[in-house]
């Protein structure tokens, strides 16, 4: 029994080739390729959508609050960020050996727009990711510890390669959050990173987390292999309305 073509190419799903197969070999005629040539073409243009389908459902899963890219960061704006260091944190070697991150720092100084940035660069390289904010993941934690499935929840939390937790020490744990989040932090350890902002120093943490015993186990893993980024300056959107303000009175000035 002999099957069709487009039936082998679907259940192989090579859906771009199937769909466009007499395009592709039109075009490969056109341009004179020999087999290995046009087998060649037909494979990347199915990877070419295949990877553009993949960062599109890797973002939509990753659920980023909103879009933020490197290039939209004015790095001349903080000074105290290192851009060659974060051009090399894009290449993502440290989510390739499931490092982590603490980005720390004072409101406004553009901790969440690089966390956010760096995620997309992790699943633009083709790893997962998760963004979260703190609050949110210790209320589901606690609500899955009550209900009886914790497990289901930290196993959510554990898959993505890279897991991003914004807003770290806004506000303090109860102790027994804190429990869940070392649990959280013992399961991805040396497997997955996780990359926190937050606006107390690691020396905080244990006002942080409500426990002292607690906060030294979680750093112990969270700093054993880790790239630690303190930005010291001031908030951009103050900076911003400022510089709109020194504007305004030189116009004022000038009239
Ligand atoms: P944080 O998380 O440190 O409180 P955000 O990352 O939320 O600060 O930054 C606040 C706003 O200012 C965001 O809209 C962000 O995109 C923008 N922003 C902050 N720093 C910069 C910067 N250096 N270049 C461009 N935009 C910035
Ligand atoms: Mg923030």
């Amino acid at each position: 029994m002999s099957i069709e073509l487009e039936d082998m190419l679907t259940r192989l799903r090579l859906t771009t080739i199937c769909g466009r197969l007499e395009t592709l070999l039109d075009e490969a005629t056109r341009q004179d390729m020999t087999l290995r040539e046009t087998l060649h073409f037909l494979c990347s243009e199915e990877l070419i959508t295949k990877n553009a389908q993949r960062i599109k459902m890797s973002l939509k899963m990753a659920k980023f609050p909103c879009d933020r890219t490197l290039e939209q960061f004015d790095f001349s704006a903080q000074p105290t960020i290192d851009h060659k260091q974060i051009n090399d944190l894009s290449l993502c070697r440290w989510v390739a050996h499931g490092d982590s991150m603490l980005l720390l720092g004072p409101p406004g100084v553009g901790k969440t727009h690089l966390a956010i940035a760096l995620g997309r660069e992790a699943i633009l390289r083709g790893y997962s990711a998760l963004f979260t904010t703190a609050t949110s993941l210790m209320t589901t934690l606690a609500g899955g510890h009550r209900r009886g499935n914790l497990d289901k929840e930290l196993a959510y939390y554990s898959k993505p390669k890279l897991l991003i937790i914004d807003e770290m020490g806004y506000l303090p744990f109860e102790p027994s959050a804190a429990h869940l989040f070392f649990q959280l932090v013992s399961r991805r350890y040396e497997k997955g990173s996780i990359l926190i902002t937050g606006n107390r120093p690691v020396g905080e943490w244990d006002q942080v987390f409500g426990d002292g015993v607690v906060a030294t186990a979680i750093l112990d893993r969270l700093l054993h292999h880790s790239h630690v980024i303190t930005i010291k300056g001031e908030s951009y959107r103050l900076k911003e309305k400022k510089r709109s303000g020194i504007l305004q009175t030189k116009v004022n000035k000038e009239q």
